[in-house]
């Protein structure tokens, strides 16, 4: 099996080289790396080849995990390259009663979901005097998931979001559906990027709506072309 390095190497040449296609730079794109399929000597060395950007999908993990890696750095020599901080990043389903723990760890959540998600994430926020930024999570492949606002709702809801005073709703984020067919994988991320645009374009959200969160393993390079900011990518890099 390739070594981490490797994997993480070619990752990010596909990248660079969708972003060519697509007259883009590797500078617009940020990648969160998911740790959930990890051990935690994997995690420390994605750290050490630079990534300062991590993701989870479940709030216990995350806490677990992030206390690992908190240790990991506080080890290190002071001369050693490693970063102060990770930027971890909620990717997955949050229950309201989750939110409190998640918090203070967090840096950016991207499942928002629900109002009602969004409102219980507003008052804790306040409670810490913190504005997290946090994604709208869109089901833009209709029956073929679980979580996430339909399309048609999405605007309402986001208007909805903006006027919690200690949220600051920067971006959508969405999956695409696990097939073969890459037209309706690009269909899914076309869809987020219309909707995308029409929330920044009507002045719902303000000027930190940048964010574009889509692209997973399977289908990150399509997510590159078709605008994506952010990609979330962990089984490319652990395993395979
Ligand atoms: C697991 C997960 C990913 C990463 O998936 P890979 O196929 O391992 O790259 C991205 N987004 C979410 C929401 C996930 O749960």
């Amino acid at each position: 099996m390739p070594k981490i390095a490797d994997k993480l190497k070619r990752v990010k040449d596909s990248i660079a080289a969708a972003c060519s296609r697509a007259g883009r730079e590797p500078s617009e794109i940020k990648l969160v790396v998911v740790t959930k399929s990890a051990e935690i000597a994997g995690i420390e060395e994605v750290i050490r080849l630079g990534c300062t950007d991590l993701g989870e999908n479940r709030v216990q993990q995350l806490k677990k995990v992030a206390a690992q890696v908190d240790e990991f750095l506080a080890k290190a020599p002071a001369n050693s390259n490693l970063p102060k901080k990770i930027n971890w990043h909620m990717i997955g389903h949050l229950q309201r009663n989750k939110v409190r723990q998640l918090l203070p760890i967090v840096s950016m959540i991207h499942s928002i979901d629900t109002l009602r998600l969004a409102e219980e994430i507003n008052s804790e926020a306040a409670l810490l005097k913190i504005s997290p930024p946090v994604l709208l999570q869109v089901n833009t492949s209709m029956e073929m998931q679980k979580f996430g606002i339909p399309v048609g709702a999405a605007i309402h809801l986001s208007e909805q979001i903006a006027t919690l005073a200690n949220l600051k709703l920067s971006g959508i984020m969405t999956m695409a559906p696990l097939t073969r067919d890459t037209s309706i994988i690009r269909q899914c991320f076309v869809r987020a990027k219309e909707l995308f645009a029409e929330i920044k374009g009507e002045g719902i959200a303000g000027s930190q709506f940048n964010e574009l969160s889509m692209g997973m393993s399977s289908d990150y390079e399509i997510a590159v072309e078709e605008g994506a900011t952010i990609l979330r990518i962990g089984s490319a890099i652990f395993t395979g």
